[in-house]
């Protein structure tokens, strides 16, 4: 069964109603990853060993998902990586079948995407592509998510999913390059439909590991690059396009309500 969120609206709760995932495990290797940090370092699911290996839930594959009350999101915890696209794919026409609406969050493989679009392509209009796309940068994106698709490959897939009628958004968060980040934006507004959402890094101390001097300078980077002054900066020059959220790491900054209840994606 997805895990059902409860308040307070942060996170994936301001996306969606409930989560979903098919597995333990991702071969990305975000140093900033919440997912290794809560089931590796908190909960003791999987080894820090075994993490960057993808292991299937067989159970979650084959389960009868219900309607749920709003969006859910798939996956939460793990990626949609070739190894694994068979049992994503499987999981997503579960949820679809039943008439829900999913949100599928990826740093996107143009083969996957390519695959999902093709195969799912009669669920269309229940399916919104969220692509994390946290720099343009390829050095900063393979420094801070090291085996994660580099910008060129994540943008195409999001015109081809937008291409192939789909709804598209974009999360950035964490933003990677914040310097970057309006161009980024306007760069790719021409492939989103619905969204673009932006955050800042959360709980770095406790979730990345500064393991040497690059890592501590890179650290040190991104914390002057988001802080109060420069969040407001970002958000005067973006506020007034339509298609922009604000998380509520960036919400606490300047001063706007957070999400009444989960699943808004608002
Ligand atoms: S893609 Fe997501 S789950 Fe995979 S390592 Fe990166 S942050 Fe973690």
């Amino acid at each position: 069964m997805g895990e059902e969120l409860k308040k307070p609206v942060r996170g994936t709760a301001e996306w969606a109603v409930a989560t979903v995932d098919c597995g333990l495990g991702c071969p990305h290797g975000c140093r900033y990853c919440y997912a290794r940090a809560k089931q590796v370092d908190r909960l003791r699911l999987v080894s820090a060993a075994d993490w960057p290996t993808f292991r299937i839930d067989a159970g979650a594959v084959q389960r009868r998902y219900p309607l749920y009350p709003g969006q859910v999101m798939f996956p939460a915890h793990h990626d949609i990586v070739p190894e694994n696209l068979a049992a994503c794919r499987t999981v997503l026409i579960n949820l679809l079948a039943v008439g829900n609406r999913v949100l599928v969050v990826s740093k996107p493989h143009r083969h996957c995407i390519e695959a999902l679009c093709r195969e799912l392509q009669r669920f269309r209009r229940q399916i919104l592509f969220r692509f994390t796309i946290t720099a343009r940068d390829d050095g900063i994106l393979s420094f801070w998510e090291p085996q994660a698709p580099g910008y060129a490959e994540r943008r195409a897939s999001l015109a081809l999913a937008f291409n192939q009628g789909f709804a598209t958004s974009v999360s950035v968060e964490p933003m990677l390059d914040s310097d970057d980040v309006v161009a980024m934006v306007h760069d790719l507004l021409p492939v989103v439909s619905h969204s673009i959402w932006i955050g800042r890094m959360n709980r770095i101390g406790e979730r990345v590991l500064c393991d040497s001097t690059e890592m501590a300078r890179e650290i040190e980077r991104i914390e002057r690059q988001q802080d109060d002054a420069r969040i407001w900066e970002i958000y005067r020059q973006l506020r007034d396009l339509p298609a922009i959220r604000w998380k509520e790491s960036i919400k606490t900054v300047v001063g706007l309500a957070p999400a009444a209840e989960p699943g808004l994606d608002l």
